[in-house]
Formats: structure tokens, C-alpha cells, sequence
């Protein structure tokens, strides 16, 4: 039996990897839980796995919890410090990180510390300072064990045979919701088509970044730092049907693909059970209903967001987290109405040119880029 805790556990992806470990009674158990703010649905989980910590990261909004839940036994802790408690405690055998954007970076290096079993969804912790918490994960002697759908394709491919033959990567990606809307319609879109993501259900965040094709950016950042390949051996391949999350090219000409259904139960039941297997309770691929399985260059001048992205991953330094805290205001104010879709790539690319790039930043440098980032993308809204 092993003991889990999922930080971030309200999002979408700590609901899903709570509907994993309930499918799996004998072998995971919960042991901690974390919410930024909800507090309803942290209480419910609370009632639900019995958890001996959890953590509401809003100091505001700690004291809402149900005092009546202490006394079964529950310690509420608030802050990113009650984070990194449950990360590093020695009751967790396995640190689910599903919070989304720059906090999981702390609690994330606390793991590494405590040499968790860790499963990581979060991937702006890797895009902001993949070279720092890799570097940890290596003296420590680790594995991050990636939860995002294409990493853990990855994962599973090149696992197949030595680095060093590896000759590239196939990244795919679906297109997002924007795949079948020619360009020309760009400046008149409204929010509500650009959140139909045709494959997924994700947050709205990472749906905007689908539609740009920001993800795909992210995520090449992402496999270059957790799988040590260089960007220009991460090739993009645009695949609408979402059937193989992504492949492993080797020397010898030979290609590794995870094919598997689109529901990121599957990923994170992986990284749970890894080196294990289990039977899964959950849908298998169904081959009789596939009929085609196509792919395609990316259209790099329909997707700016895509250039803006491989140019700050070659740049590197304080640049890619620049590009993060830029894209996460910009399309915040997408979301909220306040500018238009053409609008996201344009401002991006000023800030990345405003920027006054540090090489090999430390962490309190990456953080001081990525509150830069934020305030003069402000400055353009
Ligand atoms: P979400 O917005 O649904 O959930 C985020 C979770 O993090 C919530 O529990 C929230 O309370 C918590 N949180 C938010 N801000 C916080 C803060 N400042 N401090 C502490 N906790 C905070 O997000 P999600 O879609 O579940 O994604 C989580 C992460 O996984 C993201 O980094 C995302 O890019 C990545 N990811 C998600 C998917 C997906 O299918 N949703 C796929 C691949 C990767
Ligand atoms: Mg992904």
C-alpha cells in the first residue's frame, strides 16, 4: 500500500488522478490533499479519502474549513509552506503535482529533497526553471515521472532502448480548437469557440494554449529538459485524431509510439503504478473505430505563438519563463474580454523583446523575470 499526496487535488487533473487511486483500493492510499481556494471541494474530498493533512494555500481562507473535520484526526495547513510539509513528510511515498502555474515550483524541489515517487502534471515549473529543478533531480538521483500526456508517451518510448540512440522526438498535438478556422477569422473570435477543444477537457488556460499552439511550445520546452534532448530534435506533428500522444525515434530509423485513449486517467495511472503495470479499469483504445490516423507540419506562420515559444527555448536563461508569466496574463485577458485573440502573440513577442535576458539564472532571478514579465504585459493590455 502505498501513500499519496495530490497537490492541487480540486483541479482537473487532481479530480482525475482521485478517480485513479479510488479505482485502485488495495494498492494507493490518500494521505494528503491541497487546494488553492476551494474550499467546498476540498471538503468533500476530505469526507471522501480521509487524508491526514491537507493544505488550502489562501491564508484568507484556511479557517473556512469545517472545524468538525480536525477532529477526525485531519491537520489543516495553509500557505506554500503547508506544500512543501506535505511533500517532504515521511508519511507520502508518492507527491502528485497538479497545481497549475509557478507555486508548484517550491513544493516540487521539496519532493526532489525528500526523494518522492514523484508524478508531475505541472509543466510551468519545468518551462521556468527546468535547468534548476533538473540538476536536483539528478543529484538526488530521481525521476520525475511526467503525468502531461505526450511526456509520459515519451517516457514510455525512449525507456526502450539507451539515450544516446535516440535520434529525435515526434511531439503531436491535435491542433486545439482553432485546427479547421483559417486565419482570416482569427480577429473576430470569440472566446467561447476558442474554448471548444475538440480532443480534450482541460482547463481554460491550457485550452487557450492549445489554440495558439502555446502548449505545444511549452511542451517542447518541457521534453527538452525532462528528457535532456535538444529543442531542435523535438519536432512538432499536428494530429488531429489524438490517438498517439507522441513517439521516440532511435539511430536505426526505428519509431517508438504510445498509442492510447485521449483521457489523462491513463497517464496518471502510469506514473502511479511505474514501474508497474495494472489492469485498467478504465476505456481501452478501440481499433475497429479508428479509421485514419494522419499527420502534418505545423502552419508556424497560422501560430506565432509557436515561434515565440522555440525562440525563447534557444534563447534560455530567464527567457522561457518570461514567455510563461507573459502568456498566462495575456491570455487571462483574452479570457476576460479585454483583448482579442491576434492580440495574445503580439504582446508576448514585445515583452520577450523588452526583456533583459540573465543566462543562467538563479531562482530568486527567475522569479524576479516572471513578475517583470507580468507587469509589462499589463503595460500592453
Ligand atoms: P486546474 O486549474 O484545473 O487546477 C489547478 C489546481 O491547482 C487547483 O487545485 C488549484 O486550487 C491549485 N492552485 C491554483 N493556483 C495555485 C497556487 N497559486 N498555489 C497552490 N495551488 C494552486 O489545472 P489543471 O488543468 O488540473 O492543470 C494542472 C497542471 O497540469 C498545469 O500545470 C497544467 O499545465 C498541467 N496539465 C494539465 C492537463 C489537463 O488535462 N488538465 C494536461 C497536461 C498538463
Ligand atoms: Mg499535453
Amino acid at each position: 500500500m502505498k501513500n499519496v499526496a495530490i497537490l492541487g487535488s480540486t483541479g482537473s487533473i487532481g479530480i482525475n488522478a482521485l478517480k485513479v487511486i479510488e479505482a485502485f483500493p488495495k494498492h494507493f492510499r490518500v494521505v494528503g490533499l491541497s487546494s488553492f481556494s476551494n474550499i467546498s471541494l476540498l471538503e468533500k474530498q476530505v469526507r471522501k479519502y480521509s487524508p491526514s493533512y491537507v493544505t488550502v494555500v489562501n491564508p484568507k481562507k484556511s479557517d473556512k474549513l469545517d472545524k468538525s473535520l480536525s477532529k477526525r484526526g485531519l491537520k489543516v495547513l495553509s500557505g506554500v509552506e503547508g506544500l512543501n510539509i506535505i511533500a517532504s513528510h515521511s508519511k507520502v511515498d508518492i507527491l502528485i503535482v497538479a497545481i497549475s502555474g509557478a507555486a508548484a515550483i517550491y513544493p516540487l524541489l521539496a519532493g526532489i529533497e525528500a526523494k518522492k515517487h514523484i508524478c508531475l502534471a505541472n509543466k510551468e515549473s519545468i518551462v521556468m526553471a527546468g535547468d534548476i529543478v533538473m540538476e536536483r533531480v539528478k543529484r538526488q538521483g530521481l525521476s520525475l515521472i511526467p503525468i502531461d500526456s505526450e511526456h509520459s508517451a515519451i517516457f514510455q518510448c525512449i525507456n526502450s532502448s539507451r539515450i544516446e540512440d535516440v535520434s529525435q522526438l515526434f511531439l503531436t498535438g491535435s491542433g486545439g480548437s482553432l485546427h479547421k478556422t483559417p486565419k482570416a477569422h482569427f480577429s473576430r473570435l470569440k472566446v467561447d469557440q476558442v474554448l471548444k477543444h475538440p480532443k480534450w477537457k482541460m482547463g481554460k488556460k491550457i485550452t487557450v494554449d492549445s489554440a495558439t499552439l502555446m502548449n505545444k511550445g511549452l511542451e517542447i520546452i518541457e521534453a527538452h529538459h525532462l528528457f535532456d534532448i535538444h529543442i531542435d530534435r523535438i519536432k512538432l506533428l499536428i494530429h488531429p485524431e489524438a490517438v498517439v500522444h507522441s513517439m521516440c525515434e532511435f539511430v536505426d530509423g526505428s519509431v517508438i509510439a504510445q498509442l492510447g485513449i485521449t483521457d489523462m486517467k491513463l497517464p496518471i495511472q502510469f506514473a502511479l503504478t511505474y514501474p508497474d503495470r495494472k489492469e485498467t479499469p478504465f476505456a481501452k483504445l478501440d481499433f475497429a473505430n479508428i479509421k485514419n490516423l494522419s499527420f502534418a507540419q505545423p502552419d508556424t506562420m497560422k501560430y506565432p505563438c509557436l515561434s515565440l515559444a522555440m525562440a525563447a527555448a534557444k534563447i534560455g536563461g530567464t527567457a522561457t519563463a518570461v514567455l510563461n508569466a507573459a502568456d498566462e496574463v495575456v491570455v487571462g485577458a483574452f479570457l476576460n474580454g479585454k483583448i482579442g485573440f491576434l492580440k495574445i502573440p503580439a504582446i508576448i513577442e514585445k515583452v520577450l523583446l523588452n526583456h533583459r535576458y540573465v543566462e543562467s539564472p538563479t531562482l530568486d532571478q527567475i522569479f524576479e523575470s516572471d513578475k517583470w514579465a507580468r507587469e509589462e504585459s499589463a503595460r500592453f493590455i
